[in-house]
C-alpha cells in the first residue's frame, strides 16, 4: 500500500508554492498507486508557530483540489496528526533509544556549547558536539533529577558509512563523522524534527517519503534512527527546490511564495498544478498542457530531474491563459462570477466573455478589461475636452441608429468619420476612450452593443 505524506510546519502565512509542488508529487504518487495521501502538521518548533497557519494551509490545499485522506481536520486511523499532540509517543521512543545506547542525555550549558562551537570554528572543523556527556551518563542523570535542564542526543557512531537509496538521486553515501550528535528531545520536552519525522513516518505507515531536497542532508540521521529502532526504511525521494529564473532560491523578494496568492490573482488551480508538474519533469510526448489525471498516469518519480527548475511567472501566466482559452464560455462565466464575488450581473458577464477570452491570462484580467461595462469611466486616458464638438456629432449620429447592433453602430460611425474628414484611427480612439475610459479595450462596436444605446448616449452626453 502506497502511503505518502506532506508534513508542513505551520510557521508561515500559508503553504509555500514550493511545498505545494511537493504536495502535488506526493498526491500524484499516491493516486497513481491507489494509495493514500496524508497531511501531518509538524508544529514542534513552538516558537515559530503562526496562528491560523495550519487552517490556511489545509484550506489552500483543498482549493487546489489536492484532496487528502488523513489529516488534523479529518482524522484517520493514525491520529493525532498534529505532532504537539504526540509528545508521549516521542518520549517512549527516545527512552527506547537511550536504553539501546543509540541516544543519551546531555546537560551541557548553552555557554559550553557556544564555546565548543567557537573552538571548532577556529580549528576550521565542522561544528559538532564533542560527546562530553556520553561518558558521564550517571552523573548527568543525577543532575537531571535535581532539575537541571537537559536534552536527548542521537549517539552518532564514529567512522561509519551511512548509505541509502534515493529514487531521484540514486545511492547517497555519507561518513558518520560529518554528522553532529543531533538533539532529539529539546529542553522543553518537545522532539526535534528528526525524531518526530522518523517516529511518525513509521507509525503512520508512510511508504514513500517524498520531500524537498533541503532535507537530503538530514536523511542519514534518520537512517540511523530507523536502524536503531529496528524499523524498515521507507523509500526516499528528494525533489528539487524551485528556483527563481535567476537560479536563486525561490524567495519572497523575487516571486510571491504563498500558494493562495496565485489563486487570489486569478490563476486557475489546474493551470498552476500543470505548471508545477513540469518542474524537473517533462511529459514523455513533450506535451506542455495536460490534465492532472494524465499526469498521474504518465509520471514516474524516478523521471524527476534533480536540478533545481526555474519557477517562471511569465511562463505560468502564459499557461494560465491557455487554460482560459480552452475553457467553455459557460464555465469561464461561472469562474469569473465566483472570482468577482458575484459583483457583476451574470448576463452581461456572459455576453462579454467572447470579446475578452483571448486576451485574458488570469481571471483578474477580466476586471481590468471589462470594468467599464459595469461602471462609467472615472478617468479618461485622453483629454476629451478638445473633442467636445466631435463627440456631440457622434451622439447625434448614434441617436439615429434604430437597430442597436454592432455592425450598424460601426457603419454609422464610419460614415460620420468620413463626413467629418477625421482619420478613422483618431475618430475611433476618441469614441473608445469616451465609452471605456481606456485607449485599449475589447472590440468597440461589440462593446457598445452590450452597453446599450441609452448608456452609450449618456456616456457621451456627460462629456459634452
Ligand atoms: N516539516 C518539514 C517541512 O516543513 C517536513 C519535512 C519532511 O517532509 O520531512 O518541510
Amino acid at each position: 500500500m502506497v502511503r505518502t505524506r506532506i508534513a508542513p510546519s505551520p510557521t508561515g502565512e500559508d503553504i509555500h508554492i514550493g511545498n505545494l509542488y511537493t504536495a502535488l508529487i506526493n498526491w500524484a504518487w499516491a493516486k497513481k498507486h491507489q494509495g493514500k495521501f496524508i497531511i501531518r502538521i509538524e508544529d514542534t518548533d513552538q516558537e515559530r508557530l503562526i496562528k491560523g497557519s495550519e487552517e490556511k494551509i489545509l484550506q489552500t490545499i483543498k482549493e487546489y483540489g489536492l484532496n487528502y485522506d488523513e489529516s488534523t481536520d479529518i482524522g484517520g486511523l493514525y491520529q493525532p496528526y498534529r505532532q504537539s499532540e504526540r509528545l508521549p509517543i516521542y518520549k517512549k521512543y527516545a527512552d527506547e533509544l537511550i536504553k539501546k545506547k543509540a541516544a543519551y542525555f546531555c546537560t551541557c550549558s548553552k555557554e559550553r556549547l557556544l564555546e565548543l562551537r567557537e573552538i571548532r570554528q577556529k580549528q576550521k572543523k565542522i561544528p559538532k558536539y564533542d560527546k562530553h556527556c556520553l561518558s558521564r551518563q550517571k552523573e548527568v542523570q543525577a543532575e537531571i533529577k535535581k532539575g537541571k535542564p537537559f536534552v536527548v542526543r542521537l549517539n552518532i557512531p564514529e567512522a561509519k558509512e551511512i548509505k541509502f537509496k534515493d529514487l531521484i538521486r540514486g545511492e547517497v553515501k555519507i561518513m558518520s563523522d560529518n554528522l553532529d550528535d543531533q538533539v532529539l528531545i529539546k529542553s522543553d520536552g518537545f522532539p526535534t524534527y528528526h525524531l518526530a519525522v522518523v517516529v511518525d513516518d513509521y507509525l503512520m505507515k508512510i511508504s514513500h517519503v517524498i520531500r524537498a531536497e533541503e532535507w537530503l542532508a538530514s536523511t542519514p540521521k534518520h537512517i540511523l534512527l530507523y536502524k536503531a529502532l529496528g524499523w524498515p526504511q521507507p523509500v526516499f525521494a528528494h525533489v528539487p527546490i524551485l528556483r527563481n529564473p535567476d537560479r536563486s532560491k525561490l524567495s519572497k523578494r523575487k516571486n510571491p511564495v504563498w500558494a493562495s496568492w496565485y489563486l487570489d490573482q486569478g490563476y486557475l488551480p489546474e493551470a498552476i498544478l500543470n505548471y508545477l508538474a513540469l518542474m524537473g519533469w517533462s511529459h514523455p510526448e513533450q506535451k506542455e498542457i495536460f490534465s492532472l489525471d494524465e499526469f498521474v498516469k504518465v509520471f514516474d518519480l524516478k523521471d524527476i530531474k534533480s536540478v533545481g527548475p526555474a519557477f517562471d511567472q511569465v511562463k505560468l501566466e502564459w499557461m494560465n491563459g491557455q487554460y482560459i482559452r480552452q475553457m467553455k464560455n459557460e464555465k469561464l462565466k461561472i469562474k469569473i462570477l465566483e472570482f468577482t464575488e458575484n459583483k457583476y450581473p451574470e448576463n452581461i458577464v456572459g455576453k462579454t466573455i467572447p470579446l475578452v477570452k483571448e486576451r485574458m491570462k488570469k481571471l483578474s484580467d477580466y476586471i481590468f478589461l471589462c470594468e467599464f461595462f459595469f461602471q462609467k469611466p472615472e478617468k479618461y486616458d485622453l483629454d476629451l475636452l478638445s473633442k467636445k464638438e466631435l463627440l456631440g456629432k457622434m451622439r447625434d449620429s448614434l441617436e439615429k441608429v434604430t437597430e442597436w447592433k454592432s455592425d450598424k453602430i460601426g457603419e454609422k460611425m464610419q460614415e460620420l468619420a468620413k463626413k467629418e474628414g477625421v482619420k478613422t484611427g483618431d475618430f475611433f480612439m476618441t469614441l473608445r476612450v469616451a465609452m471605456t475610459g481606456k485607449k485599449i479595450s475589447p472590440p468597440l462596436n461589440e462593446s457598445m452593443e452590450i452597453l446599450g444605446k441609452e448608456e452609450c448616449l449618456e456616456r457621451i452626453k456627460n462629456l459634452t
